[in-house]
């Protein structure tokens, strides 16, 4: 027995020293090599919240490196328009991409469930089902053969329904109502019989403003104060049923990916966590405040969809999921595991957070 742990010891000695020596000859080479990277994202430069998340990322990656790795951020339409960002990393343009999934259902419809499922996961669980639930593996199968790793971008936590120029009374007045709304949301507006659109933040108010569109979501008071749709709109409907904890995505370039020795790899990999949580901190730091200020400096007439509504369009949103899944194999898999997960954390979560919001409402 004696000989037989000397025997395994030995054996684990020999893998360890063969391992550092094997890192330490490659960090060295490494070491001396610098790397210049291009990121393009879907959002106007330094757009608060969604547009400095890259610019952070950018910075601690070049940090963290000591500068080896050196990334330059291009807002929407710098480098390449913000919809052809996808099709920009994947052939090697730009190296890195921050956007969000569902700008790309004419890829697959699959990529609209790793940004959000209508009435699906809040934020915390979306990060769940992504890191310890197989959402990131089935991520990057999806991503594969498009030449792509896709990581967890931010999350702007749940959202609002969005601005109208019209009350929403009931399921008529979404008949024939124009609005922007990307992703599985807006194929349950369709379905409602509206018409849904997909156009980049940056022309939103002013499609609003010459009537384009009757309605638009975008995110909550943060961001939606920053681009003054209380100046073009009457009504702003809560709750974001649509995108209750919507994922942003940096997309990386396989081949570029591959040719980072691994010391920066898992530099971009913990760079990509840090801004993903950082994100939804700041988020839920400046919602509150900016939810605030529409309200009472600039009068906001803010309003609950009615009941009989969110009922409607949830069950217009499970056709749509059921749908989604049988256009792939793939889409299939991923539907299923996201809906397990969403089951399972409804369940705990009726007792654990919901249980919780309402015992701190308790008079
Ligand atoms: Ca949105």
């Amino acid at each position: 027995m004696r000989i037989g742990i000397i025997a395994i010891l030995s054996v684990i000695l020999a893998s360890c020293g063969g391992k550092s020596t094997e890192t330490e000859s490659v960090s060295k080479a490494d070491t001396q090599q610098t790397y210049n990277w291009k990121l393009v994202t879907t959002w106007p430069k330094n757009y608060p919240g969604l547009g400095t998340a890259p610019e952070n990322f950018a910075k601690k990656v070049e940090a963290m490196s000591g500068g080896r790795l050196k990334i330059k951020v291009f807002g929407a339409g710098q480098l390449v328009p913000a919809f052809e960002v996808f099709d920009a990393v994947a052939q090697g343009t730009a190296q890195v991409g921050h956007g969000a999934a569902y700008y790309w259902t004419g890829k697959s419809k699959a990529t609209s469930l790793f940004t959000a499922v209508p009435f699906g996961l809040n934020a915390q669980e979306m990060n769940g089902w992504l890191h310890y639930g197989g959402g990131l593996e089935l991520w990057r199968e999806l991503y594969a053969p498009f030449n792509l790793v896709p990581f967890a971008g931010g999350s702007t936590g749940v959202q609002m329904a969005g601005w109208f120029n019209r009350e929403i009374n009931s399921m008529e007045d979404i008949k024939g109502l124009k609005m922007r709304i990307p992703g599985l949301g807006g194929d349950v507006i369709s379905r409602a019989g509206g018409v849904s659109v997909t156009i980049p933040g940056g022309e939103l108010y002013t499609s609003m403003q010459t009537g384009v569109i009757d309605a638009t979501e975008w995110v909550g008071p943060y961001n939606d104060l920053a681009f003054g749709f209380h100046q073009v709109a009457k009504y702003y409907y809560y709750p974001g049923w649509h995108e209750p904890g919507p994922i942003l995505e940096f997309i990386i370039n396989k081949d570029a990916y591959a040719t980072l020795p691994a010391d920066l790899q898992a530099i971009v990999e913990g760079a990509t966590r840090a801004v993903n949580q950082d994100m939804l901190d700041e988020y839920t730091a400046r919602n509150n405040r900016a939810l605030v200020e529409l309200v009472e400096t600039h009068g906001v007439d803010v309003r609950k969809l009615p009941d009989d509504v969110l009922i409607e369009l949830r069950r217009l949103s499970a056709e749509v999921i059921e749908e989604v899944s049988q256009d792939s194999e793939i889409a299939g898999r991923i539907t299923e595991s996201v809906m397990a997960f969403r089951k399972q954390a409804m369940d705990y979560h009726a007792i654990s957070e919901e249980a919780f919001y309402d015992a701190r409402k308790v008079k």
